[in-house]
């Protein structure tokens, strides 16, 4: 095995997590690679305007994102630009394999891969991506300028893209099953502020219609009375929270009913040296903050980690009888 590919850390995602993650591991001195098969910041990329990461009341998730990343460098982290298929633990060290065929050992691996948008699963949804219907308003709001829109969700991202959409959009209604939103209430005060928001409540999107262009129309129910009714609209933007990526996740570590890692306070999953962080891990809340402390912890966790197995294995070098590591 080429001694490049032996690391004491191998760090699967570069968001804010890995990121962070990345910092503490190279201040820790451990030999470290991140790979990430995307650009460095993951979901976080996607944010128009980041307001609660502390130290910075306004900067943009892609400014935030290259932040980590230049951190990270500056202490001379190895970053690897590919897609991870698999990561198999072992007794003594951990493998991750990448699409190229090239594998990577490490004593530890943190995972933080984070989630992807939900989707709605309705007809039209899969058909329309990209025609009209949407999981990113920074990514696609251009497109809608002077267009009327519908938001889909009630959450902290349905909120945040909505209003971000209001300002470019010639209407946007909030579409939202209940008659209470989730979001902070920062944001719904300002939703509710905003002139250029409508909020449907108590409504659920049922189908997406197509028209020559993509989205032109969307049927809603009403969640009390059922009742159905078409709404001509050119695009939906859907924000009904996310799914942990987990597809790389071991077999046999411990998740919840919804596909989230369960870890103990220090990250590391039921498999040792193996740890989950940030959006993919079962916790209260996912903010950025809290992926960036995930990151933190589970470095340090690993840190020691690897200097006891570093130092198991020295004393099980000396105790082994003599002619033991000697070749024939
Ligand atoms: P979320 O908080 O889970 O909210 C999802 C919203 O979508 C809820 O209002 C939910 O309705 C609705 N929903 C779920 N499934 C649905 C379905 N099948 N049909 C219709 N509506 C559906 O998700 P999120 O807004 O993406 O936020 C995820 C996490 O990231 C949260 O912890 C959030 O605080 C955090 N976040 C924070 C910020 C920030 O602090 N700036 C920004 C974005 C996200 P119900 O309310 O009825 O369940």
């Amino acid at each position: 095995m080429a001694s490049d590919q032996f690391y004491d850390l191998i760090i699967v995602g570069g968001g804010p997590g890995g990121m962070s993650a990345g910092i503490y591991a190279m201040r820790a001195a451990l030999k470290t690679v991140l790979v990430e098969k995307g650009a460095p910041g993951g979901q976080v990329n996607l944010s128009d305007e980041v307001e609660n990461y502390p130290g910075f009341e306004h900067i943009s998730g892609a400014e935030l994102s290259m932040k980590f990343a230049e951190h990270a460098r500056a202490y001379g982290i190895v970053e690897q630009s590919e897609e991870v298929t698999a990561i198999e633990p072992g007794l003594e060290y951990h493998t991750v394999k990448l699409a190229s065929g090239e594998s990577l050992i490490a004593h530890a691996v943190i995972i933080a891969t984070g989630g992807s948008p939900r989707k709605l699963g309705i007809p039209g949804e899969d058909e329309l991506y990209g025609k009209g219907v949407s999981y990113c308003a920074v990514c696609d709001g251009f497109f809608f300028r002077g267009k009327e829109v519908i938001v889909v969700g009630g959450g902290d991202s349905a909120c945040e893209e909505a209003l971000y959409l209001a300002k470019l959009a010639s209407k946007v209604y909030l579409v939202h099953r209940r008659d209470a939103l989730r979001a902070s209430m920062i944001l719904q005060q300002r939703v509710k502020e905003d002139c250029n928001i409508e909020i449907l409540w108590n409504t659920v999107a049922t189908e997406i219609e197509s028209g020559d262009d993509g989205v032109n129309g969307v049927m809603l129910q009403d969640t009390q009375t059922q009742e159905k009714r078409q709404m001509p609209i050119d695009g939906v933007f859907i924000f009904i929270g996310f799914v942990p990526n987990n597809q790389l996740v071991p077999a046999g570590t411990r998740m919840n009913a919804d596909g989230f890692v369960v870890t103990d306070d220090k990250c590391e999953t039921n498999t040792p040296g193996v740890y989950a962080i940030g959006d993919l891990r079962e916790r209260y809340a996912r903010q950025i903050v809290l992926a960036a402390g995930d990151g933190c912890l589970a470095a340090l966790a690993a840190a020691h980690y690897v200097e006891v197995r570093k130092s198991q294995q020295a004393g099980a070098a000396c105790e082994a009888p003599a002619g033991l590591f000697e070749s024939n």
